[in-house]
């Protein structure tokens, strides 16, 4: 990555067109990256092979190609002064093919560490003797000998598939030796992590940015409540936190970025565990390489976003510190919602019916975000909705009343 800055309105690489970015990937969070970077005067293009994607419908340009096909790579190189991703199994090879002609952020070693539960684990170990903060007791499973030798003590465990994991996809749990044998058959003996089942008091996750300059920003710590493996609530609050752990969480996230030299926006997810004499203690649990669901709270909480972060440490421009001036939580919306029964529907419709926005939005500080992807369907991520106010006892209030108008359990 080159240290000078990709000022907006300049001209690109490409002639006649203005500085432009770029993002391999076309889901929500290169949308919400692609209208960051636009809203600072950058140009932008997306490949993504659909022709729907959320952020290819928003873009100055749609590449529709597979993402190694050899003419669509060309064509984002040609175009865009700057690359980034906003997927982590985006092929390695193709961040490489990329990186020999423009500067790609964050860097394909960084993003092959995020996609290998393995290699990150390790990234974790290593990090931990600086850091203090270890990831879960662990085995990585490869071969017949690795099963068989995995110790006791990491049973009962989730047998996680190291590539290709997301929410809550590939993760098998086990109680015993022969239910986990019966598990790594069942996911074909792909190369797996097994890890020790933990007891969560809770779970927070940290968003930084790094420059090539090695600045690095910070942003509030954030709790999160996940429902069947997806997240369902973000909440940036006093007294969401023990504040000691959330400042060693920040700090073990900017160990993390600096050891990998990582340039662009990175979040880490933890646990708060119980240790054996009562006291807290934090658990690194994975890392994503770009800006993540639980961030999405900076939009309307911070004076900075998570992809205005992401477009400025791509462009090498300043990363300040964000000052976050409300308390906030997010609530996920999932497809689920276009079909439940909820303050406006009497019975659960076998066609989609929009949520009631109408009266949502009647509550002061609220934020709808959706993600114009066409066709609601259970488990999809149709968008979020951010809740801001004055005070902690507002947010929690409207938060409550927004769960509630959407049907939702209570937080
Ligand atoms: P995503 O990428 O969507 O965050 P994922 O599929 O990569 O999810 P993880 O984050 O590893 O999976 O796990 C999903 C959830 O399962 C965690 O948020 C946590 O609630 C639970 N979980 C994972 N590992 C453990 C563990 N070792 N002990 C207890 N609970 C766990
Ligand atoms: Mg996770």
């Amino acid at each position: 990555m080159s240290l000078k800055p990709l000022l907006p309105g300049s001209p690109s690489v490409h002639p006649g067109q203005q500085t432009t970015l770029g993002v391999m990937g076309g889901g929500q969070l290169g949308r919400m990256f692609v209208q960051a970077a636009q809203a600072m005067g950058y140009f932008t293009v997306v490949l993504d092979p659909d022709p729907a994607s959320p952020a290819g419908l928003v873009s100055h340009h749609h590449i529709k190609t597979a993402y190694d096909d050899e003419a669509g790579l060309a064509q984002l190189a040609q175009r865009c002064d700057a690359i980034t991703t906003e997927f982590e199994n985006v092929p390695a090879q193709a961040l490489e093919r990329l990186a020999a002609q423009r500067p790609v952020a964050p860097s394909a070693a960084c993003v092959a560490v995020a996609q290998d539960r393995a290699k990150e684990k390790a990234h974790f170990v290593a990090c931990a003797v600086l850091s203090g903060v270890s990831p879960a007791p662990h085995a990585v499973i490869t071969t017949d000998a690795a099963l068989a030798a995995v110790p006791a003590n990491l049973l009962p465990g989730i047998l996680k598939t190291s590539r290709m994991g997301y929410d809550g996809k590939g993760q098998v749990r086990v109680r015993t030796r022969e239910e986990l044998a019966a598990a790594w058959d069942g996911l074909d003996k792909v190369p797996c992590v097994l890890e020790k089942m933990l007891q969560l008091r809770a779970e927070c996750s940290v968003i930084v940015a790094r420059g090539a300059d090695g600045q690095v920003m910070s942003f509030p710590v954030q709790k999160n409540t996940h429902h069947d493996g997806i997240l369902a609530l973000t909440e940036v609050l006093d007294g969401a936190l023990d504040p000691a752990l959330a400042q060693r969480a920040q700090a073990s996230t900017a160990a993390i970025a600096q050891h990998l030299n990582y340039v662009g926006v990175l979040c880490v997810e933890y646990f708060v565990v119980e240790t054996a004499d009562g006291t807290l203690d934090l658990v690194v649990n994975e890392m994503a390489p770009r800006p993540h669901n639980s961030g999405h709270y900076s939009q309307n909480a911070c004076d900075i976003s998570q992809f205005e972060a992401q477009v400025r440490a791509l462009a090498g421009l300043p990363l300040n510190p964000p000052r976050q001036h409300s308390p906030a939580s997010m609530v996920n919306l999932l497809g689920d919602l276009w079909f439940a029964p909820n303050a406006v529907r009497t019975q659960a419709s076998k066609t989609p019916v929009s949520p009631p926005w109408d009266a949502v939005l009647a509550l002061p500080g609220t934020h709808l975000h959706l993600y114009g992807k066409l066709g609601a369907r259970p488990g999809r991520k149709m968008g979020h909705l951010n809740i801001t106010g004055d005070s902690v006892a507002q947010v929690r209030a409207t938060t409550a009343q927004v769960l509630a108008l959407l049907g939702l359990p209570p937080a």
